[in-house]
């Protein structure tokens, strides 16, 4: 019973154990999760940050190369007229005075437009629309001159950026041939376009701290850049990487780059200005983004984290609340363990004589009794051997009482040594005397165990001076089932308490057997 207790409370033990390490796992495994998805979250942001920059960057570079081509192409219309008009009617004073009055109307619709001019075939300046004239400059040595003498093309040509000599404003030129009616140069139509027009165009626009707006020719070189720094203007970026994705044929881009200029990081939108040599780019710090992404993502982190704090107390304090509920259960097994080899212990002591540890009285006589009813079904022998100390009240008298106890433990260790068939019982019967039950035995059985015991008991010559023989013996009587008429255990024991009285009359220290009322003389 015991042992089954034990597995059973094992099996337990280990059922809790898997249940606590069940909520562990499921507790780690949502914690796990719960990180899992916060990471996975804050990247996604991150992508998405930047490809919303991204489009950010590719409408505004959109929205600026329609509004620099509508700016050019205004311009560009008002010399394709004069172009056209000055090829066939020529540049006499008279339709020069006509033009410039024209040209002067225009330019007063077209902000930014510094000034249209025209130039004859030496660079000289032969009309403006504006009053900073001035008859002594010549322009012959511009870009713009040189290129319409050299080329034949009425096409319009886009200068770089220059300034001008009149004022020392920056400007661009967009500038068309005139030719003579021979078809021979006879100079051009220009107009002169504020940088500072294109920096207004910017103005309102956000790109962040350090972001940038940049327009460059298509050879790679800057003519105007938001923030704004002369010393920039006709630097040579060719070799930087947008220019690198800036391939013929491609006319739009999008990418995360670090600017050889500053060195900051930027994600970036360039486009081609349609019609004309040029390339707009916008571009916003990386960094800026980031700082925007971590931003939001310190908030649904902090979230997380109390989330995750909550959830791992909650599961701590579930584990905890387990442990403690199973280390109960295992302390109330404890002790019901221990109540059950208290009861066992108990239930012994209640079978056992306290003094020598042989059976007593209660044991021996629910044994006679069912060694009887057994003998009495099979049917078999049995034997009733009871022993008394010789004179036992004289050596209390002599020796002590506490003396009487130790013989008294002598004597059962000699009877204990010659009882240890199973099936036999040896007890301790009351007082000084001893009953043995031995089951499948008859006399002569009986009479041998007796006569060892009682030699043994001699032999061991505990002294014991009152006695004639000079040291403790004992007298013993025997019965049996078979050969007697005794069929209950009073009786049995009756018949050999008898014989017990015949071996005392006899002068002690002898075995009798019942039926005969024989005697053995050690
Ligand atoms: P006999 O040879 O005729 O048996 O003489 P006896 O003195 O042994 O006879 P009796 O039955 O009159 O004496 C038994 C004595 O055993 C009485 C008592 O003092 C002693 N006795 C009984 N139980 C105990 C015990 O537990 N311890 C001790 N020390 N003595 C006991
Ligand atoms: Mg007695
Ligand atoms: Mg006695």
């Amino acid at each position: 019973m015991f042992t089954k207790i034990t597995s059973t409370f094992s099996a337990e033990w280990a059922d809790s154990k898997l249940k606590i390490s069940h909520v562990i796992l499921f507790v780690a495994a949502v914690c796990i999760s719960l990180i899992g998805i916060s990471i996975w979250g804050a990247f996604n942001s991150l992508a998405y940050h930047l490809h919303d920059k991204e489009i950010e960057m590719s409408n505004l570079s959109k929205a600026l190369s329609s509004s620099i081509a509508a700016t050019l192409t205004q311009a560009d219309i008002v010399i394709l007229g004069v172009q056209a008009r000055a090829n066939i009617e020529g540049t006499g004073a008279e339709e020069l005075k006509k033009l410039e009055e024209i040209l002067k109307a225009q330019q007063e619709r077209l902000p930014q437009i510094y000034g249209f001019s025209i130039y004859d075939e030496q660079g000289r300046w032969l009309l403006s629309s504006n009053d900073r004239y001035r008859s002594s400059i010549n322009n012959s040595d511009r870009d713009y001159f040189i290129y319409h003498r050299d080329h034949e093309s009425s096409a319009p040509f886009l200068g770089p950026p220059i300034r001008s000599r009149a004022t020392n404003e920056w400007v661009i030129t967009l500038s068309r041939r005139i030719n003579h009616a021979d078809g021979s140069f006879a100079g051009m139509a220009i107009a002169t376009v504020y940088l500072k027009y294109f920096l207004s165009l910017y103005e309102n626009i956000d790109v962040g701290k350090n972001g940038i707006i940049n327009l460059a020719s298509s050879t790679g070189h800057i003519i105007v850049r938001k923030p704004f720094k002369e010393a920039e203007i006709g630097t040579d970026i060719s070799t930087g990487e947008v220019f690198a994705l800036l391939v013929p044929g491609v006319t739009a881009g999008t990418a995360t780059i670090r600017s050889f200029i500053d060195n900051v990081v930027r994600v970036i939108s360039f486009r081609r200005v349609e019609g004309y040599p040029l390339v707009v780019i916008a571009a916003f710090e990386k960094e800026e983004i980031l700082a925007d992404w971590r931003r939001e993502s310190l908030s649904s982190f902090v979230i997380s984290s109390v989330l995750l704090l909550t959830l791992g107390l909650l599961g701590y304090r579930l584990i905890k609340i387990m442990s403690r509920q199973i280390q109960a259960q295992k302390e109330l097994q404890h002790s019901e363990r221990a109540y059950i080899a208290a009861n066992k212990a108990l239930g012994q002591l209640a079978l056992e004589d306290g003094l020598t540890g042989l059976s007593n009285r209660r044991k021996f006589d629910l044994f006679i009794d069912s060694e009887i009813s057994k003998a009495k079904r099979k049917p078999d022998d049995l034997a009733l051997i009871l022993i008394d100390i010789d004179l036992f009240k004289k050596y209390n008298d002599h020796y002590g009482h506490v003396q009487g106890d130790e013989c008294l433990k002598s004597v059962s260790t000699i009877i204990k040594r010659n009882i240890t068939r199973e099936g036999d019982l040896a007890a301790r019967y009351g007082g000084e005397e001893f009953a043995i039950v031995l089951s499948n035995t008859d006399y002569v059985g009986a009479f041998i165990i007796a006569e060892k015991i009682r030699t043994e008991v001699e032999r061991s010559a505990i002294q014991h001076c009152e006695s004639p023989a000079k040291v403790v013996t004992i007298s013993i009587g025997i019965s049996a089932l078979s050969g007697s008429t005794a069929d209950t255990p009073e009786h049995l024991i009756d018949i050999a308490d008898k014989a017990l009285y015949v071996a005392k009359s006899n002068g002690r220290n002898r075995t009798v057997i019942s039926n005969n009322l024989s005697s053995a003389l050690a």
